[in-house]
């Protein structure tokens, strides 16, 4: 992979890379989509990277169909699917890993405290390996697209992140590989996410700043679904991820609920005026 991104460099070309874990659907597609716009050779990766999982969490059922993806990715343009394995990746002598502690923490962090551990150590590895002049991934993963930023700013990677918007069921539910774990139920269910996301922005709209209010409010619309098992809803400053009382600035809004064995996360960013 290195000495074939270093030619495709050499000639002239500028790389997309697109990490995911595989699972593909529309969400990724897009990705592909946005990378081809911007740069001349696609390279997709996936992997399931182990050290972002707990050891409570589903790495060992993790959807998985490469043949399947890689038809997806090749009818969308990609050039390149990088596929290393496990041993590849994580020697048993190998002994690394990139910390944000400060950003870790927030959200996600707090009831996955080594999630985003693996994920920069995971995204370091493979931006040091495929080189890409551009690197594109989704707003759904919010936390992640934030500590990455911050990643590539800090350790002077010399690559551009792109942000691609969620893309989205036509009733609202984020795609993700996570939805085929739904029953029936829970996936009637799962799409009172985004519906709460959009109260809370109409009730912004509507001039409430009182942060606890809204997430209240938010609360209480996904508690009326008997499926839903809340994790988190937060409200946080985009920029550091901190706790926010009373509205202002760019925010967050950032919800995680589990729906059976499916642990589901949707956000929103809103300009205060
Ligand atoms: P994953 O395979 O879940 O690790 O995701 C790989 C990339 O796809 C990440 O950058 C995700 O943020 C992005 N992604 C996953 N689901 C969506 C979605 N519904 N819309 C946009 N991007 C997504």
């Amino acid at each position: 992979m290195k000495s074939i991104s270093r030619k495709i460099k050499n000639e002239g070309e500028k790389i997309g890379f697109v990490p995911t874990m595989g699972a593909l659907h529309e969400g990724h597609l897009k990705l592909v989509d946005t990378a081809k716009k911007y740069t001349d050779f696609i390279i997709a990766s996936i992997f399931v990277n182990p050290l972002q999982f707990g050891a409570s969490e589903d790495l060992r059922s993790y959807p998985k169909d490469i043949h399947y993806d890689a038809k997806l990715l090749e009818n969308r343009g990609t050039n390149i699917l990088f596929t290393p394995s496990d041993k590849e990746m994580y020697p048993e002598e190998y002994d690394t890993s990139i910390e944000l502690p400060k950003l870790s923490s927030a959200l996600c962090g707090a009831t996955r405290p080594t999630h985003f551990k693996g994920v920069c150590t995971v995204v370091c590895k493979l931006f040091n390996i495929v080189a890409p002049n551009i690197a594109i991934f989704g707003e759904k993963d919010a936390q992640q697209l934030i500590i990455l930023k911050k990643m590539v700013a800090d350790l002077n990677f010399g690559i551009k992140i792109l942000a691609v918007p969620t893309a989205r069921e036509s009733d609202g539910l984020a795609i993700s590989s996570r939805n085929i774990y739904l029953s029936s139920q829970e996936r009637k269910d799962a799409p009172v996410i985004y519906q709460s996301l959009m109260l809370a922005k109409k009730l912004i709209e509507n001039r409430e700043r009182n942060a606890k209010k809204i997430k209240d409010e938010i609360r209480n619309a996904i508690s009326d679904k008997l499926t839903a098992k809340i994790d988190y809803i937060d409200i946080v400053n985009k920029k550091d991820l901190t706790q926010v009382n009373i509205l202002e600035g760019e925010i967050l809004i950032a919800i995680a609920v589990w729906f059976g064995k499916a642990r589901l996360i949707d956000n929103i960013t809103l300009r205060i005026p």
